[in-house]
Formats: C-alpha cells, sequence, structure tokens
C-alpha cells in the first residue's frame, strides 16, 4: 500500500541567531502535536558560511525536519555601507532567490507542499508563494505589540508629508504613534524599532517599510505570543483583518537540555555551587554589543552592588547591533577593566561571546536577567520565572521593555543615563532592587514573574490557547491539501 504523502511547510528563515531558533522551535512544536500529517523543511540563506553554533543547532533536529543550507551569500556582494541587520538580512535573502526558487520548485516536484512560512525580513521571498501557488505565513518571531505596531506603520508613514518631516534631525522623537491594541503605552517615535529613525529615503528605512508593507499580504500569521501575556494587542490583531487568520501559539522557547551524557557547561557548573536565586545572569542577546565605557561601568556597577553575576561578554562596539549577523572573532575578556575578572572571581563568572541561555535561566540559582529585552530572551525569562533588568539597544526592545515595565511590571530600567552610558552607581541600585531578597519592589516583581509563567504554562497545556490555535492552523493547513 502507498504510504500517504505527508503535508509539507517550506520555513524560511532570515539569518541570526534570534530569528532561526524560534523558527526551529515553532516546527519541532508544530510537529510534536501533529506528527503523522506534516513534514516540515528548513530552507536557510546564510551570510557567509553557517557559524559552528548555527550548525550546532540544526545538527540537533529531530528526523521529520528537514533542512538545506542555500548557498551562502559574500557580504561584499550586498553592496552595503552599514552594519545595520536589517539590509544585512532582507538583502541575504534577496541574493538568495534564485536558489530558494529552485528549492521549492524540487519541493513542489516531491512531496504536497501547501505553504511557505516566513519570517518579517525573509518576506522577499513573498511572491515565490503566489507564484507557485501555495499559501503564505508569516512566523513573527516577536510579539503581538510589535506585530501590530509593524502592520500599521506603512499607514503612519503615509501621515508624513515630505522626506523633510523624517529626517532624523527634524524628527519630533516625542511624536506618538497609535499602534491598534497598545493604548496602555503611546508609543513615542523614539520607542519604536529604530529603522524608523533613520532617514526616509535611506536603504535601512526604505528596506524595513517595504516589510511592513508586505506582512500585510500574507495569508496567515503566526506570533510567538499568548493571551494572557498581551491580550489588548491579540484582539486588535483579530479585529484588524477578517480574511487572515493570526494565530498565537507561543511561548515558543527551546527546552532546557537533559541530556545527562553530556559534559556539563562551565557555567551551569558553576551555577550548581551558587545559592538559590542569587545569581544575576547577564547577556544581550545574540549579538547585542556595548561601547568601551558602557562595559567598564557595569564592571564597576557589579563589583559596587555586591551580587552575584554570570556575564555573557562581548568585544565592545558603540553600534548596539554590530555583532548581530556576523559574529564577532577576537576574545571579549581582554576589553573589562583591568583586574576586574581577578577581583571578581569569588563574585561572578564572565563567559566570552556565548552562553547556554536557557539551561540558565532555568537554574534554581538564577535570581535576575539582565537584558537587551529581544523578545526570545523576554519570553525565555517569563517561562522560567525570572523577573529582569531591561536594557533595550536597538530593534523593537524598547517597546518590549515598555511592556515589561510599565505593563507587566516584571522589569526595572535603570533611568541614570548620561551621555548615552548608564553609570556604575546606578547600575548597582538596579541590581539590588532586584536581587535584594529582603526588598519588597523585587518580591513583588518575583511573585508577578512567578504567575506570568504559570499563565504561559497554562497556554501550552492540551486545552491550552495556543495549543487550541496551533491546532486550528493545522487544520486549516491540511484544508489546503484537499
Ligand atoms: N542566546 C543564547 N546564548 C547567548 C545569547 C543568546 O542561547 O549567549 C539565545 C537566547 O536564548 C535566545 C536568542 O539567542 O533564544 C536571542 O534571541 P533574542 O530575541 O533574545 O535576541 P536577538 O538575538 O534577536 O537580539
Amino acid at each position: 500500500m502507498e504510504m500517504k504523502k505527508k503535508t509539507c511547510i517550506a520555513m524560511v528563515p532570515c539569518p541570526g541567531h534570534g530569528h532561526l531558533i524560534p523558527l526551529l522551535e515553532f516546527a519541532k512544536r508544530f510537529l510534536l502535536h501533529h506528527r503523522d500529517d506534516f513534514h516540515v523543511t528548513f530552507l536557510i540563506p546564510t551570510l557567509g558560511p553557517p557559524s559552528p553554533s548555527t550548525i550546532a543547532i540544526i545538527n540537533n533536529l529531530p528526523s521529520n525536519i528537514d533542512f538545506t543550507f542555500l548557498p551562502p551569500v559574500n557580504v561584499q556582494d550586498l553592496h552595503i555601507q552599514t552594519d545595520h541587520p536589517v539590509p544585512q538580512m532582507v538583502l541575504t535573502v534577496r541574493h538568495t532567490l534564485p536558489s530558494l526558487k529552485d528549492a521549492l520548485a524540487s519541493l513542489t516536484s516531491r512531496t504536497n507542499l501547501v505553504a511557505l512560512v516566513l519570517d518579517v525580513f525573509s518576506l522577499e521571498a513573498l511572491h515565490l508563494a503566489k507564484e507557485l501557488n501555495i499559501s503564505s505565513y508569516l512566523a513573527f518571531a516577536s510579539g503581538a505589540a510589535t506585530l501590530s505596531f509593524t502592520l500599521s506603520f506603512p499607514k503612519f508613514d503615509e501621515s508624513f508629508s515630505s522626506e523633510f518631516e523624517f529626517q532624523p534631525e527634524f524628527l519630533d522623537l516625542e511624536r506618538t504613534m497609535d499602534v491598534p491594541g497598545c493604548d496602555y503605552a503611546s508609543f513615542k517615535v523614539k520607542d519604536l524599532p529604530d529603522p524608523v529613525l533613520f532617514r526616509r529615503s535611506g536603504e535601512i528605512y526604505t528596506l524595513f517599510l517595504s516589510v511592513c508593507q508586505k506582512a500585510s499580504l500574507v495569508d496567515g500569521i503566526i506570533v510567538n505570543t499568548f493571551n494572557d501575556l498581551e491580550p489588548e494587542a491579540m484582539r486588535a490583531l483579530h479585529n484588524g483583518s477578517s480574511s487572515r487568520s493570526v494565530y498565537a501559539v507561543g511561548p515558543i522557547v527551546a527546552q532546557p537540555n537533559q541530556n545527562q551524557d553530556e559534559k556539563i557547561d562551565e557555567c551551569i557548573a558553576w551555577l550548581n555551587h551558587q545559592p538559590s536565586k542569587s545569581v544575576l545572569y547577564i547577556c544581550f542577546g545574540s549579538g547585542g554589543t556595548l561601547s568601551q565605557e558602557q562595559v567598564n561601568e557595569i564592571a564597576f556597577g557589579l563589583e559596587l552592588s555586591g551580587h552575584k553575576f554570570l556575564w555573557v561578554v562581548r568585544v565592545p562596539n558603540k553600534i548596539p547591533n554590530s555583532g548581530y549577523v556576523i559574529g564577532q572573532k577576537e576574545d571579549p575578556i581582554q576589553y573589562l577593566p583591568p583586574g576586574f575578572v581577578e577581583r571578581t572571581k569569588e563574585q561572578g563568572l564572565v563567559v566570552p561571546s556565548w552562553a547556554p541561555q536557557i539551561e540558565i535561566l532555568a537554574h534554581g540559582s538564577t535570581g535576575g536577567f539582565l537584558s537587551h529585552c529581544g523578545w526570545n530572551s523576554t519570553l525565555e525569562s517569563i517561562v522560567h520565572g525570572v523577573p529582569m533588568i531591561a536594557w533595550p539597544l536597538f530593534a523593537e526592545q524598547r517597546m518590549n521593555a515598555i511592556l515589561l515595565t510599565d505593563v507587566l511590571r516584571v522589569a526595572v530600567r535603570p533611568q541614570g543615563e548620561e551621555d548615552g552610558v548608564e553609570n556604575r552607581e546606578e547600575i548597582a541600585k538596579v541590581v539590588k532592587r532586584i536581587m535584594d531578597h529582603g526588598n519588597e519592589e523585587g518580591l513583588e516583581m518575583r511573585k508577578r514573574t512567578q504567575e506570568l509563567s504559570y499563565a504561559a504554562a497554562a497556554a501550552l497545556t492540551e486545552n491550552g490557547s495556543s495549543t487550541k490555535a496551533l491546532s486550528s492552523l493545522a487544520h486549516e493547513l491540511l484544508n489546503k491539501n484537499l
């Protein structure tokens, strides 16, 4: 008897771990619930050869997820004048379109390919879905508020009559944008994703605007959030379009590695010897960077606070997203203040560039997270009930920080910025606000984070809102195969 061919979905992440990881985790969760009906193939554009950490992530996939690295794009071929990740990601996908098209054509001939699932910065490939007559979905790796912003930004852009009105030097940064479902925040222009702060006729702004325009053209949207986390924004998204479904399927985050046979990581071995909830974990996502001055102030602030810390250190760079798509090669530890590592050897651990974040957040010794508020880090912290110090750097992180501090009240934010640098006294103060165990404010925050962690777990139970949304999505996809 001929085996029934499974329904196939092709997923195209854009370069960068912050985008690859959530798409992979989504695919894993989707197949966990619907493995008998579906097969997923990842077609992965890369800028330069895939990094060892990307290869390690990909090599651990279950057998019902295939992957193909598309021929790597050479950074020189992109002809971009900037290190900003938006042109790097969008143009990498644009340069990969011919090989992506071939890979999709081959999939169509061999499988029941019904849908192309794109990341927001791989929407460049949207027309391929139309050409192949398959459905297109946006897998949005950030939250509902940012999705709502993305869909409504083209209209906000139209409200500016001239190029000059949106030049950074003329822009009224205090002007607000009404983002549907986000009445709680009245986001100011300076809080919006950073590409909108660039010159309106420039490459970063125009590519970003075109991404936002394309986001409205897909057949359905999958968003990594859950109803109880962003109820108003989800309501606005459902009300915003009757023809297109929006599925809140999160929080989708990686599971801590339980493999007992593997060598215990240095960070986990160190955490194993620390008291319960005593350690502040510090990490700025997969590639966030700080200036040398700011690195120094954090180092001295940690010493002043007296609290334990585990710090993922990067080579300083004034451009906060400089290490985002293309990694760093130098040893970052040498950029810490002289004598810091020696002086703090009983107080903390510094690790270069990358640490097993999920395992660290899941560890009982971790009591706080100083984070750049990338959406994955935000969800991972909530899932594991860890209160945060919000330190947004770029992208939509300022919007996430407002949600965490003003709405959910599970994070504090340093206030004392001078010339763009937070000073050591302010850093020590915020560290104490969440880490001092006798501090009422910190205890309240810990309690609220724990409640959100329970709500996150509830959304993923069999009858939880996110599991039901995933089933509705599977149903919609299977119907396309009829
Ligand atoms: N991450 C990690 N170790 C690190 C830095 C990052 O495992 O040292 C993971 C983190 O757990 C998260 C992702 O990389 O899943 C970062 O995504 P996020 O959205 O927080 O930030 P981005 O990298 O997009 O700025």
